[in-house]
């Protein structure tokens, strides 16, 4: 016989939220975008009632573009890479529960406005200047003990997660949390983006900088790329308290 589980979903637009389900026909190594997709093709609850297909956002489909970010059974992670059938069987429930995340502004159903992410990209200037387009041949090396720390940083994918998982991000904060953070570090590193460095720093010294974080350690507990995010958050703390003492120095020989 088919068996079939629940969608349980918190939607609807901001201050209008409401819970509605749907029964859906349980596939092999369906996931949860999969399973959204069903919905889009057929919406309607388990009342059989015809309802507004449900909102959410999506792009690579393989944990590339962090896009589709919900809080499922409670927990942030990437709808295109959770499996429906383990998830079941780890809840022993026949019911999957899931909500938009609520550090970021809500704009429809499961979708929500992470903008503030890529504001924080842009206020720890979160690339590397490139003045021209000219091939200039091989760039400068870099240790291969520093290739692997850069990498692994460098996978980022903006998803949210350890902004949602964080308890310093909230309403009456403006920690920008751990993601920004790690960016600092991973061009920090590049030989090249060094030249901005200092700016960079300088931007972690600012409200809402690497100071706010109270170690609660939740970022690293979920992000799905296992970056090192408390060992990020701890290496850019030190490189902000050298360059306080580097620009009280300075400050003293302006005098
Ligand atoms: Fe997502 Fe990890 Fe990047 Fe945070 S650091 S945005 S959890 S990939």
């Amino acid at each position: 016989m088919n068996r079939t589980f629940i969608l349980r979903i918190y939607r609807g637009s901001p201050g209008k939220q409401y819970w509605e389900e749907f029964e859906l026909l349980l596939k092999p190594f369906l996931n949860v975008i999969a399973a959204l997709m069903e919905i889009q093709k057929k919406p309607l609850n388990r009342n059989q009632e015809s309802v507004a297909p449900v909102a959410y956002e999506a792009g690579c489909l393989e944990e590339v573009c962090g896009s589709c970010t919900m809080l499922v059974n409670g927990r942030p992670r990437q709808a295109c890479t959770t499996l429906i059938e383990p998830l079941l069987k780890a809840s022993g429930s026949n019911i999957i529960v899931l909500a938009p995340m609520t550090k970021f502004p809500l704009v429809r159903d499961l979708y929500v406005n992470r903008d503030r992410m890529f504001d924080h990209l842009k206020q720890v200037h979160a690339w590397i200047d490139a003045e021209d387009s000219y091939d200039r041949g091989f760039g400068p090396r870099i240790a291969p003990k520093d290739q692997q720390t850069m990498y692994v940083l460098s996978t980022c994918m903006t998803c949210g997660c350890c902004i949602e998982a964080c308890p310093q991000v909230n309403a009456d904060s403006p920690f920008i949390g751990a993601a920004p953070i790690s960016q600092v570090r991973l061009f920090n590193l590049h030989p090249v983006g060094q030249l901005n460095a200092e700016e960079r720093t300088r931007a972690l010294m600012q409200e809402g900088g690497v100071s706010e974080c109270g170690n609660a350690q939740n970022c690293v507990a979920v992000c799905p790329k296992e970056i090192p995010l408390t060992e990020s958050i701890a290496e850019m703390g030190r490189a902000v308290s050298k360059q306080m003492i580097k620009d009280l120095f300075k400050n003293k020989d302006d005098l």
